[in-house]
């Protein structure tokens, strides 16, 4: 990998992403970064065919960044609930047509289990302009499927996923809470002392 890259090349960052809940979250952790944070364009469809979220990360960071010709930070994330085997996992946005039949779904599948256990994960890339992967990095958040949604922040799966610690769901928490314990925000952290080296700050 090669991070020698001019300053000047990286005033503007394309967060590969459509999902304006994970826009934002970036926009939130990128505020004390000297860019111009945008989301992609419309009309970018990346089909996820990677196997698992590193791939799939890649796949959408790399597309971004060749449709648009700056430096793209793509996230592939998504809620692994352990009874039911890891699903929904990198299937966790085409798990049904909204989040509300999602949420619907999920508690419909675990009704019947006692183990709530799941995790979030997400696998954030980073793609030079021309497609060249700079940075991969991964992280994951521990905790409970709620047996209702609860609280209206968010988005996704936020409403049913319940923080180990707090008891929380990532819903009521907030966005400022959140974003200290979120699998986003652990991934960012592990993105970070890269990120610096390319943007020389
Ligand atoms: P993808 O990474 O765009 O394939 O979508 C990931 C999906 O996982 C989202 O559409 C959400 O349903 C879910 N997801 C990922 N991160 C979060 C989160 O922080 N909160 C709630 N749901 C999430």
């Amino acid at each position: 990998m090669n991070l020698n890259i001019e300053r000047s090349a990286f005033r503007t960052l394309v967060i590969g992403s459509s999902n304006k809940g994970k826009v934002n979250e970036f926009k939130t952790l990128l505020s004390n970064y000297p860019l111009l944070i945008c989301a992609q364009p419309d009309g970018l469809d990346v089909e996820e065919t990677g196997k698992d979220f590193i791939e799939n990360a890649r796949l959408k960071a790399i597309a971004a960044a060749r449709y648009t010709g700056e430096i793209a930070l793509a996230d592939d994330s998504g809620l692994c609930v352990q009874a039911l085997g890891g699903a929904p996992g990198v299937y966790s946005s085409r798990y049904a047509s909204t989040d509300r039949e999602r949420i619907a779904r999920l508690l419909r599948e675990l009704k019947n289990f006692s183990n709530r256990s799941a995790f979030f994960l997400a696998a954030l890339c980073v793609s030079s302009p021309n497609g060249e992967v700079l940075l991969e990095v991964e992280g994951r958040c521990d905790g409970f499927i709620a047996s209702e949604p609860k609280g209206n922040g968010g988005f996704g799966y936020d409403p049913i996923f319940k923080d180990k610690a707090t008891g929380l769901t990532f819903s009521e928490m907030g966005i400022n809470q959140k974003q200290k314990i979120s699998h986003r925000a652990l991934a960012f952290k592990a993105l970070e002392p890269g990120l610096k080296k390319i943007l020389n700050c």
